[in-house]
């Protein structure tokens, strides 16, 4: 639980006077009337430590990604204040059942069985998983994965993903909190892979070309799952199932507006350059 002190150290110091945020004006009809169901509300969303593009630290150690601007630009869309929680990803899910956080936004799949316990906003993004190595691997394909070591993250999609196949392809995995330190086993040479979303693994291999080395990750893509597996799974906002509707609303009404007026893709066309 490394990264947990991490984010909850940055809560206490930076978060509180950095990432408040208060929403503007809202300007149409509908965009009021959920402003005033949030008047005076600040609400407090739970998220990941490390899940670039999603939500990452910046240099200045102000949280930033696609998440990150989504939610920003949904707050002031409608109105609403919030405080954030980097916890890690499976904590982030539990600070919501907890009733620690009333939302969750970290790059989280929208699968039946977590329909079950959330109720999950209009999905916003397409992602799948993927198995990744150091560059240079031997590994080619999950076949030669055998007798092999392999590093997952807790709580997640690909984690799943990852046991459903190890015993027909042979190979034992250690599991990590945050995804950095779980890219860490296999820069360590501890695993020879890790299983992860694939456009959070895409955007650590273009970083690494792009700065030269300075960032991001020297890995390659073995493979992924076919959009129509059940892996491939849209990301979501979720709050408790059955709690905070009006949150949950205001998400989802902000988000169509900043669909409309072109911010969503301005958002995501400023972290991912070439798919989206
Ligand atoms: N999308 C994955 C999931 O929901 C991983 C999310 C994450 O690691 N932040 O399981």
């Amino acid at each position: 639980m490394k990264l947990k002190t991490f984010g909850t150290m940055f809560v206490g110091a930076v978060f509180a006077a950095s990432l408040v945020a208060c929403g503007g004006s809202a300007s149409s009809e509908s965009a009021e009337a959920s402003a005033d169901a949030a008047e005076g509300k600040t609400y407090t969303i739970a998220t990941d430590t490390a899940f670039a593009p999603f939500e990452y630290a910046d240099a200045s150690n102000n949280y930033v990604g696609i998440d990150m601007e989504l939610l920003d630009a949904i707050a002031k869309d409608q109105g609403f204040d919030y405080s954030l929680n980097p916890v890690g990803f499976d904590a982030a899910l539990q600070n919501v059942q907890a009733g620690q956080a009333d939302g969750v936004i970290a790059g989280m799949s929208i699968t039946e069985e977590r329909e079950k316990i959330f109720d999950f906003s209009e999905p916003y993004y397409d992602s799948t998983v993927c198995c990744a190595v150091k560059s240079g691997s031997d590994i080619k394909a999950l076949k030669d994965l055998k007798g092999k070591n392999v590093a997952v993250k807790n709580g997640t999609q690909s984690q799943k993903w990852a046991d459903s196949i190890k015993d027909k392809y042979g190979f034992t995995t250690t599991t990590f909190d945050s995804s950095d330190v779980m890219y860490q086993d296999v820069d360590a040479g501890n695993s020879v892979a890790c299983f992860e979303d694939t456009p959070v693994m895409s955007y650590a291999i273009s970083q690494y070309a792009d700065t030269n080395g300075k960032e991001g990750k020297d890995f390659a893509i073995v493979t992924q799952v076919d959009s129509d597996s059940e892996f491939a799974t849209p990301y979501g906002f979720a709050v408790n199932k059955g709690e905070n509707a009006e949150l949950l609303k205001l998400f989802n009404d902000g988000l169509a507006n900043i669909k409309a007026n072109g911010t969503y893709d301005e958002i995501v066309n400023k972290y991912v350059k070439s798919t989206k």
